[in-house]
C-alpha cells in the first residue's frame, strides 16, 4: 500500500488535498473487514482467498485514484461489493466482480490478466461491465446501444446487471460531489432505465431508493418537504398501527404462528407521485403506509398460514374485494410473492395489509438473488417466472433488428407492464404483459403458431386475433396454413416478441413479392422486345412514378401495378423521341387553357346593371374572388377593384363618391343556365367516354344528367348541362362534332323535353 506518511493529491478541479495516509489505510482495511464479515455466512472453500486477491489487486490498481469527493477510489468498489452482499444477497463471484468492476476500464490492468488470475467466469462479467460503463447521453443512440449491450449480457449472466445496479446505486448515493450537469445526466438515466430494471428484477428496495434519490436531486425542496412530513407523522403512524393490530394480535397468537408486524411508510417518490397524479396535498394521501405481517413458517405451510392470517384480518375489518391480490398462489414474473388486501379501519380509512412469510419478504426486498438462494425448496412453477422472462429477453435480442432507440423504448414499455395470467388448453400457465392479445399468446407458444393464427377459442368462445386477454382465460389458438401475417397485425400485437416476428415475416413476404415482380417485368419486356437492363428498369420506375425499383417490383408482384401497362411504356418511349415536333403551335394550346381556366373562375360584375366590364385589381389590397369589393374609376387605367377593407378605401369612398362603381362576384354556377344537347352517331366502344371527357375535363362544363340509347348500333344521347352563354355552347358543339363517330350535335330547348 505504499509508504506511510502524508501525501498530497490533486482531485479533479479542486486544490490539492492533504491526506493522512495511515488513517486512510486503516479505514480501507476496516471497510474490507466489514465486507468479509457480511459475506462470511455464504463463504465456502477458497472464497475468502479469492475475495482477498481481488481486493489486493483493486487496491493496487486504483492506488493513485481518488473519487470526486476526495476519498480513495477503492471505497467505491468496496461499497459496491457490500451492496451486492448485503442488499442483493449475492455471493463470492459477484463480490469479486464488484471489487474489480472498474479495474479494466480505469487502470492499466488488462482483461487477460483478470482471466488468468480469477478465471473465465469473472473475466466475462468484468468484460460485460466494462462494455456498459460510462455515462451516456440520455436518448442518444449511443446510450440505447449500450443499454442493448447490457441486456445482451443479462442473457449471459444476470450478475452483470446486478453488479451494475449496485454500482449505479452507490454512484447515486454519492452524487453530492458531482457537478450539477453530471448529476442531471446520471439521475435521468437512472429513472429512465435502472429503476424500471430493478423493478423488473424484483429488487424493490433498490428500485425505491433509486427513485427517491432521483427526486432528491431533481426536486430537492419537494423531496425534503415530504421527508420532513413523514418524520413528523411517525408518532401518529405508530399509534395507528398499534390500535389497528391490537384486536388481531391475540387471534394470531392463538394459531401458534410466529410473526412480526411492520408499518412501512411508502417511499418519498411514490408519495410524491400520488400527490402529483391526483393533484392532492401530502395530508390527503391516505395510504401513506402499509401494514405488513411477516410470518415465520416452514415452506410447506406458507400458503395455508397466509390465508389463515388473511381470514383473521378480514374477520375484524371489511375488505375491499377489488383490492385482493394473491401473489402467493401465482407469484409475479419477477418472483414477488405476497398476499395483499385493503381493509376499512375503525377510523374509516382504507389500509393496505400485506401478508407474507420471511422467505417471501426476503425475495421482495432482495429480489432475484434471494429468490435463487431459496430455489431448492421451491416449486417448479414458482421459479419459472423470472427465468422465463430472461429467456424472453434473450429471444428478443437475438432475432431483433430494430434500431437501438426503438428497441429501448419497446423494452421499457415492456418493463413497466404488469402481467396477465392465462392458460393453454392443457392447463399450462403462461404469463404475458397485460394488454396482450390472442395473437401475442399465439406467438408466445411458437412462431409458426403465431404466423398462422386465424383466431382463437377463449373459454370455448370464438374470438378474433386482437382479443385482449384477461386473467384466467384458457386459450386455444386456431391456425390455418393459408394464413399470413399482414401490416394490421403490428397493431394487434403488444409483446416485442410477436412484433418482431411479424416484422420479420412481413419482410419475407415483401421479398417474395419483389422477386415475383422482377420476373413479371422481365417477361413483359421480352414480349415487347425491349432489353431488360437497369436503365430500362429505371425508366419504367419513373414511368410508373415509383420512388425505388424495389417499390416498383413490389407493386407489380402484388398486382398493384397492372403489368400489361408495360406495353404502353414502349409507345411512351417512342412519343418521347418525337418530343421536339409539337403537333400544334403552343399559343393555341395556351389559348384553350386560358379559356378553360376562365370558365372555372367566378366572374366580377360591375356597375348598376352588373355588366362584365374590363377591370384591374388594385395592388394595394389584391382582392380575390369572394371578397367584398368596389370599383374605382381611375383617370388613365380604367376601373380598379379594391377590397372594402382596403386601407385606402375610407379615403376613396368618402372623397371620390362619384367615381365609385358597384361590383360583385358571381359564381359560374349561379350565372350558368341549363341547356340540352342531343348527340347522334354510330356507337363504338369508348365513344361515351370521349364525349364526357370533352364536356367535363376539357371544357369544364358541369353536366347534370345524361340519357343514352344505343339500340341498333346508333348512339342517341341527351345531355343536360350548365353553360355560361351561347358562345360557350357553340364552342362545345363544335368540339363534340369532331369526335370520331359523332354525326350530329344539336341544341334542344329544355322545355321541349319532358
Ligand atoms: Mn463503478
Amino acid at each position: 500500500m505504499g509508504a506511510l506518511g502524508r501525501r498530497m493529491y490533486k482531485v479533479g478541479q479542486r486544490d490539492m488535498v492533504e491526506v493522512d495516509v495511515a488513517a486512510e489505510r486503516n479505514e480501507i482495511l476496516r471497510r474490507y473487514r466489514r465486507l468479509l464479515r457480511k459475506a462470511k455466512p455464504f463463504l465456502k472453500d477458497n472464497d475468502a482467498k479469492q475475495i482477498k486477491a481481488a481486493f489486493a489487486l483493486s487496491v493496487e490498481a486504483h492506488k493513485e485514484m481518488r473519487r470526486k469527493s476526495g476519498e480513495p477510489y477503492i471505497y467505491h468498489p468496496l461499497s459496491v461489493a457490500e451492496i451486492c452482499v448485503d442488499e442483493i444477497g449475492l455471493g463470492t463471484t459477484s463480490i469479486v466482480a464488484a471489487l474489480l468492476h472498474d479495474v479494466v476500464e480505469d487502470t492499466e490492468i488488462e482483461l487477460e490478466q483478470i482471466e488468468e488470475q480469477f478465471g473465465k467466469k469473472i473475466a466475462k462479467i468484468i468484460d460485460g461491465l466494462t462494455k456498459i460503463s460510462g455515462v451516456f447521453d440520455y436518448g442518444s443512440s449511443q446510450q440505447a446501444e449500450n443499454f442493448r449491450k447490457m441486456l445482451l449480457t443479462l442473457s449471459e449472466d444476470v450478475r452483470v446487471i446486478l453488479v451494475k445496479l449496485a454500482d449505479r446505486l452507490h454512484n447515486m448515493r454519492t452524487l453530492d460531489s458531482m457537478p450539477r450537469h453530471k448529476q442531471l445526466k446520471i439521475i435521468s438515466e437512472t429513472i429512465y432505465l435502472y429503476a424500471p430494471l430493478a423493478h423488473r428484477l424484483g429488487l424493490y428496495a433498490i428500485k425505491s431508493e433509486l427513485e427517491d434519490l432521483w427526486l432528491k436531486y431533481s426536486e430537492p425542496e419537494v423531496y425534503e418537504d415530504i421527508q420532513n412530513k413523514i418524520a413528523e407523522n411517525k408518532g401518529s403512524r405508530t399509534r395507528f398501527i398499534r390500535n389497528f393490530m391490537n384486536p388481531i394480535m391475540d387471534e394470531i397468537y392463538k394459531t401458534g404462528l410466529q410473526f412480526e408486524v411492520k408499518g412501512r411508510p411508502k417511499s418519498i417518490y411514490s408519495i410524491w407521485n400520488k400527490m402529483k397524479t391526483q393533484d392532492i396535498p401530502f395530508e390527503q394521501v391516505y395510504d401513506l403506509f402499509a401494514v405488513r405481517i411477516v410470518l415465520d413458517t416452514p415452506l410447506e405451510q406458507e400458503k395455508a398460514a397466509c390465508w389463515q392470517v388473511y381470514s383473521i384480518v378480514t374477520d375484524f375489518y371489511t375488505p375491499n374485494p377489488d383490492r385482493l391480490r394473491d401473489w402467493v398462489s401465482t407469484p409475479k414474473a419477477n418472483g414477488y410473492e405476497s398476499l395483499h388486501t385493503t381493509v376499512m379501519s375503525r377510523k374509516g380509512r382504507w389500509v393496505e395489509v400485506q401478508i407474507r412469510t420471511k422467505r417471501m419478504n426476503d425475495i421482495a426486498e432482495k429480489g432475484y438473488a434471494a429468490h435463487w438462494k431459496y430455489k431448492d425448496g421451491m416449486q417448479q412453477a414458482h421459479e419459472s417466472g423470472l427465468e422465463a422472462w430472461i429467456h424472453k429477453v434473450r429471444d428478443v435480442l437475438e432475432q431483433n433488428d430494430m434500431n437501438a432507440i426503438e428497441f429501448v423504448d419497446d423494452f421499457r414499455a415492456n418493463l413497466f407492464q404488469e402481467e396477465v395470467f392465462v392458460f393453454t388448453p392443457k392447463g399450462d400457465l403462461k404469463i404475458l404483459p397485460s394488454g396482450s392479445t390472442a395473437l401475442d399468446f399465439a406467438f408466445d407458444i411458437h412462431t409458426d403458431v403465431g404466423a398462422k393464427c386465424l383466431g382463437a377459442k377463449v373459454n370455448n368462445k370464438l374470438v378474433p386475433i386482437n382479443y385482449v386477454l384477461n386473467n384466467g382465460d384458457q386459450i386455444e389458438i386456431l391456425t390455418s396454413n393459408k394464413q399470413k401475417p399482414n401490416e394490421d397485425w403490428l397493431r394487434f400485437a403488444v409483446t416485442s416478441k410477436a412484433k418482431s416476428k411479424i416484422k420479420d415475416s412481413l419482410k419475407e413476404v415483401k421479398k417474395e413479392s419483389i422477386a415475383d415482380g422482377r420476373e413479371i417485368v422481365a417477361r413483359k419486356l421480352k414480349q415487347i422486345k425491349v432489353d431488360f437492363n437497369s436503365d430500362v428498369v429505371n425508366q419504367l420506375r419513373a414511368y410508373f412514378e415509383e420512388k425505388t425499383v424495389s417499390d416498383f417490383y413490389y407493386k407489380v408482384g402484388k398486382g398493384q401495378i397492372d403489368a400489361t401497362k408495360i406495353k404502353n411504356f414502349k409507345e411512351f418511349k417512342k412519343e418521347r423521341q418525337k418530343i421536339n415536333q409539337p403537333k400544334r403551335p403552343p399559343t393555341q394550346f395556351s389559348d384553350d387553357l386560358s379559356k378553360t381556366k376562365k370558365l372555372d373562375q367566378d366572374i366580377l360584375l360591375i356597375g348598376e346593371d352588373l355588366d362584365v366590364l374590363d377591370y384591374r385589381f388594385a395592388k394595394c389590397c389584391n382582392p380575390i374572388p369572394g371578397d367584398d369589393v368596389f370599383g374605382f374609376v381611375t383617370v388613365n387605367e380604367g376601373i380598379k377593384i379594391h377590397r372594402t377593407s382596403c386601407p385606402n378605401a375610407p379615403e376613396l369612398l368618402s372623397r371620390h363618391g362619384n367615381r365609385i362603381v358597384k361590383s360583385k362576384w358571381m359564381s359560374q354556377q349561379q350565372n350558368a343556365f341549363l341547356a340540352v344537347l342531343r348527340i347522334i352517331g354510330t356507337d363504338r366502344v369508348g365513344l361515351m367516354r370521349d364525349v364526357t371527357d370533352i364536356i367535363s375535363n376539357e371544357l369544364k362544363v358541369n353536366m347534370r344528367s345524361i340519357v343514352i340509347d344505343t339500340e341498333t348500333g346508333i348512339f342517341d344521347g341527351q345531355i343536360w348541362l350548365y353553360v355560361n352563354n351561347t358562345k360557350h355552347l357553340d364552342q362545345l358543339i363544335k368540339k363534340l362534332e369532331k369526335v370520331q363517330g359523332v354525326m350530329r350535335v344539336n341544341r334542344q330547348d329544355a322545355s321541349h323535353l319532358d
